[in-house]
């Protein structure tokens, strides 16, 4: 396990409490709109585990939970993945997880460590290729993910970056396709400075939620 940064506070990557966010290097997906490209390039200065667990220690007090992402966590060692959550669930904190959905065994090794599970849901199933080359696998590993947190007792939220490439009529199909869980966020793209794009409206997003809240109880995050 590389972990390549981390964020002492964070009052936006962990649904209503204070985390600390370790991000692990490392990605399988190159989505086009990705803002962690040092972390899955390579482009980062490894920080050790001892210092990010000491400074989670000192600050234990102030913070509710820490967030394990990336890059992608899950292509970390499953071993390290426990012996982490652990550590942080000894000093008494929540321990979340944010991924892509594509490592669905791992991710049922390692609820049982976990309070919370933020799972991306990027497109249709027929339309990944839109934000993102995938290998022949992805989409049924991303469906089994799908039905692991659909069928756990843990909290959990599906999300979707709304990239500009999709429409209102693909939310309604990615919430057909977890019609029922707990929780789906739509997010607002924040479009890399390089690429010229527009970005829907907030109130195509609030549309696109109204129509998806109809399988699945939806909010939309601006960002
Ligand atoms: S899954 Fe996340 S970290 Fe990986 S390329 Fe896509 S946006 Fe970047």
């Amino acid at each position: 396990m590389v972990i390549a940064g981390f964020s002492p506070n964070s009052f936006v990557d962990y649904p209503q409490n204070i985390a600390a966010v370790i991000f692990l290097a490392g990605c399988n997906f190159d989505c086009w709109y990705c803002h962690n490209r040092d972390l899955i390039e390579g482009r980062f200065e490894e920080v050790s585990l001892d210092k990010v667990l000491e400074k989670i220690e000192s600050r234990k007090g102030f913070l509710d939970g820490v967030v394990i992402t990336g890059g992608e966590a899950l292509l970390s060692p499953i071993d390290d993945l426990i012996s982490l959550a652990k550590k942080i669930k000894d000093m008494g904190l929540l321990v979340k997880l944010d991924t892509n959905g594509t490592r669905p065994e791992k991710l049922k090794a390692l609820i049982p460590y976990l309070d919370y599970v933020a799972m991306d849901i990027k497109a249709p199933l027929d339309k990944y290729s839109i934000v993102t080359p995938i290998k022949d696998d992805d989409i049924e590993n991303i469906k089994k993910s799908i039905d692991i947190l659909m069928n756990s007792d843990i909290d959990y939220e599906f999300r979707t970056t709304f990239d500009p490439h999709l429409t209102s009529d693909d939310i309604e199909k990615i919430a057909k396709t977890i019609k029922g869980a707990k929780a789906y966020n739509i997010q607002q793209i924040n479009v890399p400075s390089h690429i010229d794009m527009k970005r829907y409206s907030t109130d195509y997003l609030n549309e696109s939620a109204k129509r998806a809240n109809k399988y699945v109880k939806t909010s939309v995050k601006n960002v």
